[in-house]
């Protein structure tokens, strides 16, 4: 917790990698230890009490824990069966959803916990390369996914961006994730998450201070320099994707942010639909999370000539993306994060959006 920031109470969530137990393995082991289940989530959306847990009712391989939980001592974490991951990080992996047999690159991927929920969900058939520029952080992707008891994994240090597409292996590649470097305004309760690899996330995020102290002089510095900060990774989130749409056989790419400014999220979106556009179409809402009710803003940055231009056509832009609004009572109780779907147009398909 940062001096001065209002401390959140968020649930504890945690992932079951379902390449070491089911989920009801994991439950059946809590109940004997005296933890109470119960049978549904509660509405509204509110933390468990104290010694008490649920399943998650968007994930099925999730279970949702009180606030502060430490699990790191509990055998099943050691033994990489519990994996400490909030829940919107979860989203994106979900939403891409390969099928088991699916060439997979990861390219922005340490630490690893999307790559290795990746893996997971393709129970460990296929292949997937996690991608990262940063030694030291894919160092954390090999020993976490090691842990996690992935196969299909090849870690590559180098830039996403300069990967060679016309190599014959990459020809091979039908689906994306990109959740690159982003302001990481989404992140809440930064220490609580500390004693897990979130922490390695966030330690990379560029954490976007608002200054509220200082004269007005000094505050419209610091923000001349965020809206300079957001303009850049802007542009380099824009280039990953176009990056990953020239991969000849990609069909879906998933591209994911830990920011809750609408200049990392809806603005890419929208530049991407205007320069690729009838070629790649956002995936429609009943792909990506329908029954997730919080979806992007449908806000007007500028006309898709043929595909937006109206206030209803923004709404159904908008219905394609997931948001989740950090903290709560009135956030979602999980860190702020954003989601947008990218599938390539076929022949036969004039469906728009
Ligand atoms: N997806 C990861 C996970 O769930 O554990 C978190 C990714 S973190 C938000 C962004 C990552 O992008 C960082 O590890 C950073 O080193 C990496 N990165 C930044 N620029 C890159 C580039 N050009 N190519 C590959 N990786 C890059």
């Amino acid at each position: 917790l940062v001096e001065g920031e209002e401390e959140i109470l968020m649930p504890r969530y945690v992932r079951v990698n379902l390449l070491k137990m089911t989920p009801k393995q994991v439950i059946d082991t809590f109940i004997a230890d005296n933890w109470t289940f119960l049978p549904a989530a509660p509405s509204p959306p509110a933390p468990p009490a104290p010694n008490t847990f649920y399943r998650d009712e968007h994930l099925d391989f999730m279970l949702v824990f009180p606030p502060k939980s430490d699990l790191h001592l509990h055998p099943l974490y050691v033994s990489g069966v519990l994996i400490l991951q909030d829940k919107a990080s979860c989203f994106p992996a979900a939403i891409l959803a390969p099928p088991k047999d699916a060439y997979v690159i990861d390219g922005c991927a340490a630490p690893g916990n999307k790559t290795s929920q990746l893996a997971m969900s393709m129970g460990n058939g296929g292949k997937i390369i996690a991608c990262d520029l940063d030694l030291r952080r894919l160092n954390i992707l090999k020993r976490l996914t090691t842990k996690a008891g992935c196969t299909n994994i090849t870690a590559l240090n180098t830039s996403f961006l300069t990967l060679d597409t016309s190599e014959p292996d990459y020809t091979k590649v039908t689906h994306i994730l990109l959740d690159p470097s982003c302001s990481g305004s989404g992140i809440i309760n930064r220490l609580d998450h500390l004693v897990d690899a979130y922490a390695e996330e966030q330690e990379q995020a560029i954490i976007l201070e608002t200054t509220t102290t200082g004269g007005a002089a000094e505050r419209a510095a610091a923000e001349e320099k965020k809206k300079e900060r957001l303009k850049s990774l802007g542009e380099f989130q824009i280039e990953c994707v176009a990056k990953a749409m020239t991969f000849p056989n990609v069909r879906k790419i998933s591209y994911s942010t830990c920011s809750i400014y609408a200049e990392e999220n809806e603005h890419v979106v929208t530049e991407l639909l205007r320069r690729y556009w009838p070629k790649w179409k956002l995936s429609p809402r009943a792909k990506v999370l329908p029954t997730w009710h919080r979806r992007g803003y449908a806000l007007d940055v500028g006309d898709v000539p043929g595909l937006v231009s109206t206030d209803e056509d923004r709404a159904k832009v908008a219905d394609c993306l997931v948001r989740a609004v950090p903290g709560g009572p009135d956030g979602d109780l999980m860190n702020g994060f954003f989601v947008a779907c990218f599938e390539r147009v076929g022949e036969k398909d004039n469906s728009g959006l």
